[in-house]
């Protein structure tokens, strides 16, 4: 078996390794594109919840409506 056989043999093996790989990654980038869609629909509910909920007095971050602690520095919001 010469070097030429060989480079031949590993082409066809790459072929094929790719070959069958690439359905894998087809199925998987859906996957992956659903969850960034998820991740936005979180950040966007997070921002509509931070924006009808209030400001910290403390450090100025907006915390969520019915915190009684700032999730930033930890500054109690609510005296009761
Ligand atoms: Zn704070």
């Amino acid at each position: 078996m010469d070097i030429g056989t060989l480079l031949l043999i590993l082409a066809i093996a790459t072929l094929t390794a790719a070959f069958i790989l690439q359905p894998l990654f087809a199925r998987r980038k859906p996957q992956r594109d659903e969850l960034i869609a998820h991740w936005v629909e979180e950040l966007g509910r997070e921002h509509t919840e931070a924006e009808s909920g209030a400001i910290c007095p403390q450090c100025g971050q907006s915390v969520h409506a019915g915190d009684r602690f700032c999730a930033s520095c930890g500054t109690r919001l609510k005296e009761d």
